[in-house]
């Protein structure tokens, strides 16, 4: 018996992000396009090569990208906006989708840009036309194919099914169903099939996440149409879910004429015994049983268990792959010379994950070979370190916790009264974010401490300066609630991760957010606690330049969770329960110092909502309590403000107001405070900071185009409730555009106080 490995998707990105570098020079003009090639061709030889280092049978081609794996399968299709067009499909064509702008060609406004499904990875969104016409354009998935075969390789080409891709687009122009467009949509797919092989392909992945959601019955209908219009092509198609269980869609999937079908086992295993028992006589079926969304070595002595039988039954139809694309784990544990070596122990980045595939093959196939009894032992052994790293004190902390730990003292109404006694505000009070430009001179002093240039004292006393700076700047401007500016801060979980027990760093876990850009998510991987205050310090000193409020800044339980790399041996509620508890010590250390207003940022709330509406409320009620846990160690008269930027609250207004904080600032300027309306339908009681400044766009808005903004809003949100902000914090913008747009924002309110 021979099991075979395949892999969805590896890094593009580098291993030291030499992808990312490449690309901004060329952006910049210091590459050419030849040399960005080179670098492209020189990264897809590396990656395959290490793949089939550790025995990977089927290589994918299509995983890599200039910019995103989804506009190079619009490109592919010929579905690129006509403002980007400019004659035909090439390279810079793409950048201009992507950026809206290239070496080449004229400017145009870039396509929009969102999460891929309920991960950090984003995909530049197709936009579709009524009369849509899909014809193959762009040569690039071919081109790859065929590279890699001159390797030596077996490839097996990767792209998003018809369905998925057509889920994900968008529609421009007068209003259509999508689906209209799906057989027209399927003749191309063939065509591209039949290039594929023509090139000797035998395996192509059509991935089909959107299998994942809840679909309308036009949508399960539309799988039917899909895969029996493609079976007629020679090829064999593994049709690919991953991101969550497919089960809810069993009887659709399983009757699908696809040659093999690849499950997520990591997000939901016990989908592997019902498609096992349905699949046909010659169906493969790929376990995703390597997780391809974090960063821990896997248990591979009771995969190994899980799987046996169904190796037994399956033969070589069984097939062994990670869960998903490992486009979301960083590349390289080796490079991790400085981590601290038991934690290195616990993990696995993409290449390590590769070679578990390889190992959990051994013990599927020589389950007594020395080998394989090495494996287990050490499987066994790092088990055994991993469960006596408890943090008793946080586990007490936690079972001790009662309702009135969640709840503040009083009700919204009375604690404003309170609120406005010791504040005393104007009426449309202004105020920021949180951060004000990070300049290349701050960074250049954080490189200079971090390498050990700067000493400590010397760091703070100039981070000093610019905070003192930042602050008269504020007062000169007239805003009524300030903030300190974050000029401490490299990236606002990172800054909390780096001073919390039981989270560690790497130093190249990098993993691709968009196009050039990299995160690198902390680790979370021990019981959670706060030695000492975070934050303290600066709030104290940032208060004591001026009399007027400084909100103290901090980050929330739910985002440092989401933007992390969460260990799996608890439930993720009990983190953010430890986190919050962190950041709950937080808010009282800064409450006993002084600090009268407290902001706790949750931008990554929204996006932690399960894929299946049918689990939002499971993840609303623990989130919300975990807001609730850092918040309600307030006093009435202390005020607790949250933040959001995708603030599309339709379907989760309920849990907004449930978090209680006296104040939520909000992305809404550029939707024209539509989306307030849900608020205003809710009655909303607390306070609301719509925001009036696009802060992504280098625009300055001028006093009557904000003024405007705030009459729209007042038309939905009594007066006495709302304040004036721009959409998020201003770390991105330069000075000269942040000073007149917030000069502007301040006269806004001023005048709109003069009209009452
Ligand atoms: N306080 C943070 C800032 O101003 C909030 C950032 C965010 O919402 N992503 O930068
Ligand atoms: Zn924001």
């Amino acid at each position: 018996m021979s099991i075979t490995l395949h892999n969805l998707g590896f890094p593009r990105i580098g291993r030291r992000r030499e992808l990312k570098f490449a690309l901004e020079q060329y952006w910049r003009g210091e590459l050419t396009q030849p040399q960005l090639l080179t670098v492209a061709a020189e990264l897809r030889r590396t990656h395959w090569q290490w793949q089939a280092e550790a025995g990977i049978d089927l290589l994918p081609v299509g995983d890599f990208a200039y910019y995103d794996q989804v506009l190079t399968l619009s490109a592919t299709l010929g579905v690129i906006p006509p403002r980007h067009r400019q004659g035909e499909i090439d390279l810079d064509t793409l950048f201009r989708v992507a950026r809206g702008r290239a070496p080449s060609g004229q400017p145009a406004a870039a396509a929009e840009m969102t999460k891929y499904f309920n991960s950090n990875y984003h995909y530049l969104v197709p936009e579709l036309t009524a009369t849509q016409q899909f014809s193959i354009r762009w040569p690039q998935l071919f081109e790859e194919v065929q590279e890699a075969q001159a390797l030596g390789y077996q490839v097996k080409p990767v792209l998003l099914g018809p369905v998925t891709f057509l889920h994900l687009a968008k529609t421009v122009g007068e209003p259509f169903d999508k689906l209209q467009l799906l057989p027209s949509l399927l003749q191309s797919y063939q065509q591209l099939l039949a290039r594929f092989a023509e090139l000797g392909v035998e395996w192509v992945q059509l991935d089909e996440p959107a299998l994942a959601l809840e679909l309308a019955p036009d949508w399960q209908q539309a799988y039917e149409t899909a895969y029996v219009t493609l079976q007629t092509v020679p090829v064999k198609l593994l049709l690919a879910s991953y991101y969550g269980s497919v089960a809810h869609h069993q009887s659709l999937i399983s009757a699908l004429p696809v040659a093999g079908l690849h499950l997520d086992l990591v997000t939901a295993p016990e989908q592997l015994a019902p498609f096992a028992a349905a699949l046909r006589p010659a169906q493969v079926l790929s376990a995703g049983v390597i997780n391809g969304r974090n960063v821990w070595a896997a248990e591979l002595d009771l995969l190994a268990q899980a799987l046996a039988p169904y190796a037994q039954q399956l033969g070589e139809r069984l097939w062994l792959a990670p869960s998903c694309s490992l486009l979301h784990t960083p590349v390289d544990l080796t490079l991790e010379t400085e981590l601290d070596p038991e934690l290195k122990a616990r993990l696995a980045f993409a290449r390590q994950k590769l070679t578990e595939l390889q190992q959990l093959q051994q013990l599927l196939q020589y389950p007594t070979s020395d080998a394989a009894q090495a494996i287990i032992a050490h499987c066994q052994q790092r088990r055994a370190q991993q469960a006596a790293a408890v943090d008793a004190k946080v586990t007490a902390r936690l079972a001790a916790l009662g309702a009135e730990d969640f709840k503040r003292q009083s009700v919204f109404l009375q604690r404003q009264v309170q609120q406005q006694a010791t504040l005393r505000l104007p009426l449309l009070p202004t105020t920021t974010i949180g951060s004000f430009p990070q300049t290349a001179a701050i960074r250049q002093l954080r490189n200079r401490w971090r390498s050990g240039e700067l000493a400590d004292v010397e760091y703070t006393r100039l981070l000093q300066q610019i905070t003192r700076d930042t602050i008269e700047r504020q007062l000169k401007l007239g805003l009524d609630v300030l903030v300190h500016g974050e000029a401490e801060r490299n990236d606002m979980v990172e800054y909390f991760g780096e001073q919390l027990q039981g989270i560690g760093f790497t130093r190249f876990g990098w993993v691709q957010s968009y196009g050039s850009r990299c995160v690198k998510p902390p680790l979370i991987y021990g019981d959670v606690s706060r030695p000492q205050p975070m934050t303290l310090a600066w709030a104290e000193y940032a208060q004591s330049l001026t009399d007027k409020p400084v909100k103290g800044m901090l980050t929330g339980p739910v985002t440092i969770l989401h933007w992390s790399f969460v260990r799996e041996d608890l439930p993720r509620e009990t983190i953010a329960y430890q986190l919050g508890l962190a950041i709950r010590d937080e808010v009282a250390d800064l409450q006993q110092a002084g600090i009268r207003i407290i902001q706790i940022d949750e931008p990554a709330f929204r996006e932690g909502l399960p894929l299946k509406q049918s689990d939002w409320k499971t993840y609303l009620d623990w989130a919300v309590a975990a807001f609730r846990l850092c918040a309600s160690v307030a006093r009435d008269d202390t005020q607790i403000h949250t933040h959001m930027c995708y603030s599309e609250f339709n379907d989760t207004i309920e849990a907004i107001a449930a978090m209680d904080a006296d104040v939520i600032t909000i992305e809404t300027s550029r939707s024209h405070m539509a989306l307030l309306d849900v608020f205003e339908a809710f009655d909303y009681p607390n306070e609301i900071g719509p925001g009036v400044y696009d802060i992504h766009s280098p625009n300055i808005p001028t006093v009557a185009e904000m003024v405007a903004l705030m009459q729209q809003a007042a038309k939905r949100i009594p007066l006495r409730q709302l304040w004036v902000n721009p959409d998020c914090g201003l770390k991105t913008r330069r000075w000269e555009e942040v000073e007149p747009a917030l000069r502007h924002m301040v006269a806004a309110a001023r005048e709109l106080r003069r009209q009452l």
